[in-house]
C-alpha cells in the first residue's frame, strides 16, 4: 500500500509505503490519555517506510516492559502522529485516523484488553445519527 497522512491542522504530513507489520488496537492507560478516548489504532511500519514532514513535539515515558516510548504529536493542533518504542527502534506506529485512507487496513491484534473501559463499546440504547444532529444544550 501507499498512503499519505496528516495532522488536523496540516502542519505535519507524511507518506508511507509498503505493508505494515501489524495493525493493533491498544487499550492501555497511556493510549487512553493520549487519544482522549478508549483506545488507539496504530499500524506499525519500518521507520524507512515512513517519510514525516513538519515540526513535531514529543512526550517520552517508560513502558510496562521498561522500554522507552516516544509519542510524537503536532505541537500546533495536538494530533498524535506516531509512536516509537526502544524495544523496536527501527519501527514506528502511525495512527490509522491520521491516514488519508486506511481502507486496506484492519485491526489484527487487540492489546491491554484488561484496561478496556466499559464505555468504549456502544450500548444498544445509543442514539446514532449520520451527522451532527440539530441539538443544543438548553440555556438555564
Ligand atoms: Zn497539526
Ligand atoms: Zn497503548
Amino acid at each position: 500500500m501507499k498512503s499519505t497522512g496528516r495532522c488536523l491542522c496540516g502542519a505535519v504530513t507524511y507518506k508511507v509505503e509498503g505493508e505494515p507489520l501489524v495493525v493493533a488496537q491498544c487499550h492501555c492507560e497511556e493510549c487512553r490519555r493520549t487519544s482522549g478516548t478508549g483506545h488507539t489504532v496504530g499500524a506499525m511500519f519500518r521507520a524507512d517506510q515512513v517519510e514525516m514532514q513538519g515540526e513535531l513535539g514529543e512526550h517520552i515515558y517508560a513502558s510496562s516492559k521498561n522500554s522507552q516510548v516516544t509519542k510524537a504529536f503536532c505541537p500546533k493542533c495536538g494530533s498524535p502522529m506516531f509512536g516509537r518504542n526502544t524495544n523496536a527502534p527501527d519501527h514506528m506506529t502511525l495512527p490509522l485516523g491520521s491516514m488519508d485512507t486506511a481502507e486496506a487496513l484492519a485491526v489484527q491484534v487487540v492489546i491491554f484488553n484488561r484496561d478496556k473501559q466499559h464505555w468504549d463499546a456502544l450500548p444498544e440504547t445509543a442514539a446514532i445519527f449520520e451527522t451532527q444532529p440539530d441539538w443544543k444544550p438548553e440555556t438555564v
